[in-house]
């Protein structure tokens, strides 16, 4: 298949991420470690402290892959239940959580568009690098607001766009050409890589992103930007 990103409509779009992820399933986490110098482990510690999740509390791991955000927060004593459209990252999630001994997660195929929980079910809603694969992106936060309890806090790690000058130039040619040959050198997945950076370039820069929050219904909507902008950490309250 190819995933060169041109114009897409909802449905190929929805398809694409599906593939993509099929796809890298297996290699997820390798990848993550080989393209980011092992920052992801970084910028997901520094997620989960702003979350701050108490022993007890309901937390929703929304497109939670292979559980790296769901881990961490299990950790601290949360009841997590991981959700994400896609089987094979969850069944890698699965496999991980038995490895390391993890009991108690909730796993769960969901699609963050249209939820199948009930109204007011979880403290928290938490989403890491998974915003910008969902098709409708306003329809994904207006569920996340109507999952949560009142004083429930939402929570999105997300690649932006940073504002230092010098470091976008560097980035932009790393992404662009660096990033689709690491995929193909070690997945053999050129294709599903370029569609990754493509979607964090139209991603929409930090101050519309935290108006659809906002749009959603969250209220005290509070951005803060990791190198610049590079990573941003998102966050909102219901009330
Ligand atoms: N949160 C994990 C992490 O930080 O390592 C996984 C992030 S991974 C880059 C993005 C995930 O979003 C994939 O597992 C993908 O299947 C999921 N995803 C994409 N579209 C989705 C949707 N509409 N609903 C739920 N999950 C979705």
């Amino acid at each position: 298949a190819s995933f060169g990103y041109r114009d897409v409509d909802a449905a190929e779009k929805a398809g694409m991420v599906r593939a993509v992820f099929s796809n890298v399933a297996a290699k997820y986490d390798l990848m993550n470690d080989a393209m980011s110098g092992g920052a992801h482990r970084l910028w997901k510690d520094q997620f989960v402290k702003r979350v701050k999740p108490q022993p007890g509390e309901q937390i929703l791991d929304m497109a939670g892959g292979t559980g790296d955000i769901a881990f961490r927060m299990h950790k601290l004593g949360a009841q997590i239940t991981v959700s994400d459209i896609n089987p094979e990252m969850l069944a890698v999630g699965v496999e991980r959580a038995q490895k390391k001994g993890y009991e108690g997660l909730i796993w769960s195929e969901q699609n963050a568009e249209t939820l199948t929980f009930g109204d007011r079910e979880f403290d928290a809603y938490t989403i890491a690098f998974g915003i910008r694969n969902v098709t409708h992106i306003d329809k994904a936060l207006r569920e996340a607001h109507r999952v949560l309890k009142f004083g429930g806090r939402f929570f999105c790690l997300e690649f932006s766009t940073t504002t230092w000058p010098g470091f976008s130039d560097v980035y932009d040619s790393y992404s662009h050409k660096l990033v689709p040959q690491l995929g193909k050198l070690f997945a053999n997945d050129a294709d599903s890589y370029r569609y990754l950076i493509e979607s964090i370039r139209r991603f929409p820069p930090m101050p519309k992103f935290e108006g659809m929050i906002r749009d959603a219904g969250f209220v005290n909507t509070k951005v803060e930007p990791i190198l610049g902008g590079l990573v941003a950490i998102h966050s909102g309250w219901k009330i």
